[in-house]
């Protein structure tokens, strides 16, 4: 079997510790098949799937294989590999064999997901509400961020405090409209 990036012959290889893989010498990419990524999955405790993670490890200090970009066949099977976007400060693609099952990580990106916690979870980030919810979550921050350069740190964690417990209230959002209509009173 051949890398399907830089088309080296594969070796045996290891990740982990416990997962075998085809490894290529050359750009030090990994080709998991599907056997042995169920094997080792199957030892191991999984970790609930969270789409935060991504937002709170924006900035993880990573880059990417110059290979990443390149799109690739299936080196076992030869269909064409889907493309899973981890989204980050410096954003990657995770590939997968929809046909085979089969994973290939590009140098690095393996212990990337490690760190995330995401290696036990690698199904769901190909599915398209896993990267809404990851979408939704780097929206959320951008908003925070935003209140934060508004308002200050402090009177922003104040903001954040309070959205937090109306959030819980059965009638939260009356208060939450009360404090709007303040603030347009104010205005006109
Ligand atoms: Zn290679
Ligand atoms: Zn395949």
């Amino acid at each position: 079997m051949d890398c399907p990036k830089c088309k080296s012959p594969l070796v045996n290889g290891l990740l982990s510790d416990m997962l075998l893989t085809k490894h290529c010498r050359e750009c030090e990419g990994d080709w998991i098949s599907r056997l042995n990524y169920q094997t080792w999955k199957s030892e191991r405790v999984e970790h609930p799937p969270n789409p935060d993670v991504l937002t709170k490890n924006y900035h993880l200090p990573y880059t990417p294989s110059h290979l990443d970009a390149k799109t690739a066949p299936c080196p076992e099977c030869s269909s064409v590999m889907a493309r899973g976007k981890i989204t980050l400060k410096e954003p990657f693609y995770l590939e997968h064999c929809l046909t085979c099952g089969g994973i290939w990580c590009d140098r690095g990106e393996w212990e990337v997901l490690e760190q995330l916690k995401l290696d036990t979870n690698i199904a769901q980030i190909f599915s398209g509400v896993w990267q809404a919810q990851v979408r939704a979550s780097h929206a959320n921050e951008l908003e925070r961020q935003a209140v934060i350069d508004k308002v200050g740190i402090e009177m922003a964690q104040r903001v954040f405090d309070l959205a937090d417990i109306l959030e819980k209230q059965p009638n939260g959002d009356f208060a939450a409209a009360y404090l709007m209509r303040r603030f347009k009173g104010e205005k006109s």
